[in-house]
């Protein structure tokens, strides 16, 4: 059958609105009627081309719809459900055994790779391979074949175009937070980068009760808007970082997250913490071959981590519904991060994520 799909045929894009055609779904697959998809930065970095990805492609990570068809095997959706779609796992692997899909040992290939496992895609064009299965979803079309590992089942009543970063970004700011660093009441918090992944470990922190949150943001709507979320301070990056977090907590930081990967500010944060300071990177570098130098010293005698975060540690099935319900409980106000677009305005949404008038754009397709 045809779908609608924001198509990528060269790095960094344009996208272009194409009819491509969609494939039934395998055992194991599901085709969804997407409704609503955010733009994730990882989407951005991955069109570049500097991942590997091969053209032509169909990107886009952060899909909800309602199951249309669904393959054979698949018993925990039927058509008609509303979905929610987030990264892919093999489901059989020690790491997915012990319940961490993000750090599966079939991550890349599951979610990266763009392809089946047998090479082969579900999308094509004018008889030729478009690639897809990016994130185990290719959301930026109007149908998508997802796997049963990554999709979700939604309430009736979910609001899907609120829903959609759930998926990605808020689910990897707020997992952070959450899970990866286990947020206690009354701890600290600096959050590094204000996008949307950073208003989820805003949120987040405000849901666990922290007593100092300090946003670090170089715009000042993005600044703003944590103020309003949860954060009790906002640096403008600029800098020394780490002395001004240390005005504001003389003691240190219990916790740094960073969603910025930008290194002249990650290189600073372990003269952020407190004694057991737990540091968490989650901003991609804009390079490959970034590296971070730490001064061992004062690691090693405060006692210090510094750990990697893939998608916050989540476990989707679990935590996807506790954000659900905080969003329905008023904590979690992510539509305060989103703009919406027609699917078609893909390249708008871009540029006003790109010029800071939108922190998520949320495409919808009707
Ligand atoms: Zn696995
Ligand atoms: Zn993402």
């Amino acid at each position: 059958m045809k779908a609608i799909a924001a198509t990528l045929n060269q790095p960094n894009g344009p996208f272009e609105i194409e009819e491509v055609e969609i494939a039934a779904p395998r055992a194991g697959e599901i085709r969804v009627a997407i409704k609503a998809v955010g733009i994730c930065h990882t989407d951005l970095v991955v069109a570049s081309g500097a991942m590997g990805l091969q053209f032509p492609a169909v990107l886009g990570h952060e899909g909800a719809g309602v199951v249309e068809e669904i393959g054979e095997g698949v018993a925990s959706v039927r058509p008609g459900d509303k979905v929610l779609l987030t990264f892919n796992s093999c489901g059989h692997c020690d790491y997915c055994d012990r319940n961490e899909p993000a750090y599966c040992a079939h991550f890349m290939e599951k979610n990266m790779l763009c392809v089946r496992e047998d090479g082969s895609s579900r999308l094509s064009r004018d008889g030729t391979m478009v690639h897809d299965n990016f994130f185990g979803q290719s959301s930026f079309a109007s149908y998508a074949i997802a796997n049963e590992r990554n999709v979700i089942k939604l309430d009736d009543e979910a609001d899907l175009a609120v829903l959609a970063p759930l998926g990605c970004g808020v689910q990897t700011g707020a997992g952070a937070v959450l899970l990866s660093l286990g947020a206690k009441a009354g701890e600290s918090l600096v959050v590094i980068g204000a996008g949307a992944v950073g208003q989820s470990a805003v949120m987040a922190g405000k849901i666990a009760d922290c007593s100092t949150i300090i946003a670090v943001e170089p715009q000042e709507a993005r600044r703003r808007l944590a103020s309003e979320l949860g954060a009790t301070h906002t640096l403008d990056g600029q800098g020394d970082v780490a002395t001004q977090v240390r005005e504001i907590l003389p003691g240190g930081a219990d916790m740094v997250v960073d969603t910025s990967g930008f290194m002249p500010v990650v290189g600073q944060t372990i003269a952020m913490i407190a004694n057991r300071g737990r540091i968490g990177l989650v901003g991609l570098p804009g390079s490959l071959d970034a590296a971070l130098s730490v001064p061992m010293i004062p690691l090693l005698t405060l006692g210090g981590t510094i750990r990697g975060i893939v998608e916050g540690d989540s476990l989707p099935e679990q935590f996807i519904p506790e954000l659900i319900a905080h969003h329905r409980a008023g904590r979690l106000p992510v539509e305060k991060l989103c703009r919406t677009y027609p699917a078609t305005n893909i390249n708008q949404a871009l540029h006003d994520m790109h010029e800071g008038e939108t922190v998520k754009a949320v495409l919808l397709f009707d």
